[in-house]
């Protein structure tokens, strides 16, 4: 479970703070939209959940982790076990095969077995890329989308955060991509958060966080959601 208390966030410039949240709780596989207008601080939050930046003030903790308190590499050890990131511009490295890029962080992390390589080629059926030698350079924005999303799972990560994964596709690959996610996600239990302003996404899922200048102006359970 995610337990957030007293967190606040502020930039340098800023009067007001970028984020103030008193209070956020989050159950181990639930699935959240984040919502809410340019500069409401959707990124600054995700940043912050996911360890990626620590808050000047507050407790973020993930079971029994204190996030705000590890040091950086004890986060960034953190990050790679339990955080599976969907980036918004993919960050996928472009000379690269899909295959090559969905195990490049466990590569890097030296914990591509063999069960790991089975498990990504595994990944990159369930996504819908039959063609895993592919380098990204030749790839469609959706497919790429793909590719992140089969990169972020490969860990099978407790926590699976996705910025704005539809944003650069068309109303049939952003459906397609949406649905993939949460059947993904569900699979591991994992919980997922998705910054979004998709409404054909957020109506898949079941509760919506609408920030609004850096505050939860409402936290809704939606009715009827079956995700
Ligand atoms: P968008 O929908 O445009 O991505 P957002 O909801 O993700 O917006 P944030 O990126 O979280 O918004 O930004 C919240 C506020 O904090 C904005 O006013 C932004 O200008 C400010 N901000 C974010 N990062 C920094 C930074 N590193 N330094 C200074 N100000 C920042
Ligand atoms: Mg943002």
């Amino acid at each position: 479970d995610l337990e957030v208390t007293d967190l606040c966030v502020r930039f340098a410039g800023l009067a007001a703070p970028a984020l103030d949240v008193p209070e956020l709780k989050v159950s181990a596989g639930e699935m959240l939209a984040v919502v809410g207008p340019s500069g409401s601080g959707k990124s600054t939050l995700v940043n912050m959940l996911t360890g990626l930046d620590t808050p000047a003030r507050g407790a973020i903790l993930w079971g029994r982790t204190n996030i705000g308190n590890l040091s950086e590499a004890e986060r960034d050890h953190w990050r790679g076990r339990n955080v599976g990131l969907v980036p918004q511009d993919f960050h996928l490295f472009p000379g690269l095969s899909a295959i090559n890029n969905v195990l490049l962080p466990a590569r890097l992390a030296r914990i591509a077995s063999r069960t790991t390589v089975d498990r990504a080629h595994d990944l990159l059926q369930a996504v819908g890329l039959m063609r895993p030698n592919q380098p990204i350079n030749t790839m469609s924005r959706g497919e790429m989308q793909r590719v992140a999303i089969a990169r972020a799972l490969l860990r099978q990560p407790a926590i699976v955060v996705a910025d704005e994964p539809t944003a650069s596709l068309d109303a049939d690959n952003g459906a397609a991509v949406s649905s993939l996610l949460i059947l993904l996600a569900r699979q591991t239990g994992s919980t997922l958060i998705v910054v979004t302003h998709d409404e054909a996404l957020i109506r898949l899922m079941p509760r919506h966080l609408v920030l609004r200048n850096g505050r939860i102006f409402a936290d809704r359970v939606a009715e009827g959601v079956l995700a």
